[in-house]
């Protein structure tokens, strides 16, 4: 199959409309389809996990970059102004925000119980779906009654029940394919028959992922192999054209057996006309696929076929048209054109443009459950025995850093259960997000003892970043800390009330490693600058480093939690430059912690000192929080701390001993 350019590109299809062409504006692609020709437009929503209304459920406030009740605008358009048309979602669309997890942790799904995705969905009509990772996350027993509500095919061939000696022989654990009967028009006006085969992929990694769902239930296989089984299958039972639902990202053009991204190579298999891709939360066609080998980033498409990623949470809309020809009953692609529609667009000044309104339809779906959510958000979830607080959090241990490294080490126990690392040493790396600086003396993490709320999750971690870990040596265990060191100037032995923080060194940056203990001795200078360049490389202010009370050595091997930023390089960090994850999580560290405190009921972040200043008698610094620290200066541990009057601002100044 070749792509050649269509004569009707966006620019003379605006032409057209500018001139009022209302015939080029109703049908603008289908007005070039001749006899026995038929345009089909394939929209795709994917990675919607549960986000229908526009809202940021974390941070209580409306957002427009999110909202399946947005992507319908361009749904309901293009249905409008397309002869023929097809609307599948990609998968990833039960977990993922507070409302998925309202549903799972309280209302819960009773047989004959709607999923409020489902319901959007519904609502939307969809023609098929396929299974994502994420629709895991909750057990089986959740999914399965998730999905019997859903009035669309959900289509996954490479799950089964029961494995037989091919994938074709396997007893799936839902349906493998679906081939839907269409009838379109040609451009002549004259109706026909066409039978579109759609059949779902997911990462042979779920395994792993939610290993205590799904061990000893289902098994997974190859996306490319299973492919390879069913497209004959499919072909057999009638199908003329073959869409893939692969929620697998485009990723190496190399097949390699249980591949997570397995696109490139799944375009591959005679027979697929159009791959429909997601997983990545990214967009497709689009630079971010540049230079990817067999991957045409600007025509959309994976060795010559036609594909498409409509970014994540409703953000864009993927769309493949296809024109079909038939001919002696037998239909073909001639030609086709890819493109994913944004729902949003950002300014230069960084602020965000709704490019489409909402669709009331969408919204009074599940209107009932956006309120339940918004109470469930509110309201406590969980328990705090400390104070979750951030003032002190770059001059002690601190007990909002601290429940971060617990949730993160308590994940990546479960995750390394049965993997090659499974029995070494985690370690757990995490850094206050919100600690003053430029934030203000207000920008804190503040959450009293007692409780915990799920917008506090998010006031504690800013970021949806994904958790990571990664196997690392002594020697690189203590570059790391080396670097997240830099924070402080350099002290005077013997001098009083110097200024303890470089303001250059953003808080982020200042990663605290739980599960060893060490102490930062301020006299000696920083052996990295704030952005990480490799400044003084003898020097070291990491002493008396330790696990379980022995001296880490250069060899030792330990495994560290961390978060997608970190681990891929972020910081610039020794031992997190990207070439030593051995786990990508598909888990934010937000639904981590989250998933942890609903678990515990009550968690105890009291941090636990395991770093401290280097004593340095005769020798004060000083540093400047919020106010409100005055507050919490008699929980704070390993560190002599006193008021020390205002600072600018409106922080407050404090002194420490040394
Ligand atoms: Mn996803
Ligand atoms: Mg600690």
């Amino acid at each position: 199959m070749s792509h050649r350019p269509l004569p009707f590109s966006r620019r003379q299809f605006l032409a057209g409309t500018a001139a009022g062409a209302a015939l080029t504006l109703l049908h603008p692609f289908s007005a070039r389809a001749a006899a026995g020709q038929a345009h089909l437009r394939i929209m795709e929503t994917t990675d919607l996990h549960v986000h229908v209304y526009p809202y940021d459920y974390y941070s209580d406030k409306p957002r427009d970059t999110v909202g399946l009740a947005r992507t319908a605008s361009y749904i309901g358009e293009i249905r409008k102004e397309a002869t023929n048309s097809m609307l599948v979602d990609n998968g990833d669309f039960l977990q993922g925000n507070p409302m998925g997890d309202y549903i799972a942790y309280e209302r819960g799904m009773k047989e004959g119980d709607m999923h409020p995705v489902i319901t959007a969905m519904n609502a939307v009509g969809f023609d098929a779906s396929t299974l994502g990772n994420h629709e895991f996350n909750y057990g089986l027993d959740f999914l399965m009654k998730s999905i019997a509500g859903a009035n669309f095919p959900i289509v996954s061939a490479n799950i089964a029940k029961k494995e037989g000696a091919n994938p074709t022989g396997d007893q799936t654990l839902i349906k493998p394919y679906t081939i839907l009967e269409r009838t379109v028009t040609d451009g002549a006006g004259a109706q026909h028959k066409i039978k579109v085969g759609l059949i779902g992929f997911v990462p042979p990694q779920i395994m792993n992922w939610d290993r205590r769902h799904l061990e000893g239930n289902v098994t997974t296989r190859d996306i490319v192999d299973t492919a390879a089984a069913y497209v004959p299958q499919m072909k057999e039972e009638g199908a003329d054209i073959i869409i893939a639902l692969s929620h697998s990202g485009i990723g190496s053009a190399d097949h390699s057996d249980l591949m997570e991204n397995a696109s490139v190579p799944l375009a591959m298999v005679d027979g697929i006309d159009a791959i429909m891709t997601g997983h990545s939360h990214l967009v497709f066609p689009g630079p971010r696929y540049d230079g990817f080998a067999a991957v045409d980033s600007k025509a959309g498409t994976l060795h010559g076929k036609p594909a498409a990623m409509g970014g994540f949470w409703g953000s864009h809309l993927g769309v493949i048209d296809l024109m079909l020809e038939t001919s002696g009953g037998e239909w073909k692609v001639m030609s086709f054109e890819t493109k994913a529609r944004p729902i949003s667009k950002r300014n230069e000044d960084r602020s965000i443009t709704a490019l489409v309104p909402s669709q009331q339809y969408v919204l009074d779906s599940i209107k009932k459950e956006h309120e339940a959510t918004l109470e469930y958000i509110r309201r406590p979830v969980g328990k705090t025995s400390a104070p979750l607080q951030s003032y002190f959090a770059l001059v002690a241990d601190d007990p909002s850093v601290q429940i971060v490294s617990i949730a993160q080490k308590w994940y990546i126990d479960q995750m390394m259960k049965g993997t090659p690392y499974e029995g070494l040493p985690i370690l757990s790396a995490a850094a206050p997000f919100k600690a003053g600086g430029r934030g203000g003396p207000e920008y804190y993490t503040d959450v009293p003892k007692g409780s915990v709320a799920i917008k506090n999750v998010a006031d504690l971690y800013l970021y949806p970043n994904t958790v990571r870990a990664v196997k690392v040596n002594g020697a690189q265990v203590r570059g790391w800390l080396e670097r997240s060191a830099g924070i402080f100037n350099q002290v005077k032995p013997g001098s009083a009330d110097q200024v303890l923080l470089n303001p250059s060194f953003p808080s982020y940056n200042f990663d605290v490693i739980d599960g060893v203990t060490y102490q930062i001795d301020l006299s000696q200078p920083s052996r990295f600058g704030p952005k990480g360049k490799l400044l003084n490389p003898d020097a070291s202010r990491i002493t008396n480093l330790m696990y379980n009370g022995k001296p880490v050595t250069d060899e030792m091997e330990f495994i560290v939690a961390t978060n997608n930023y970190r681990a891929s390089g972020g910081g610039d960090f020794p031992g997190a430059k990207g070439d030593t994850i051995v786990y990508e999580a598909p888990d934010t560290n937000r639904d981590v912690i989250v998933r942890y405190i609903v678990e515990q009921g009550t968690i105890n972040p009291t941090a636990d000192a395991n770093w401290t200043f280097k004593p340095l008698p005769g020798t004060s610094v000083l540093f400047d929080t919020g106010p409100k620290a005055r507050d919490y200066i008699h929980d704070v541990k390993g560190v002599k701390i006193e008021p020390a009057g205002d600072g600018p601002d409106g922080f407050a100044r404090f002194r420490i001993t040394l």
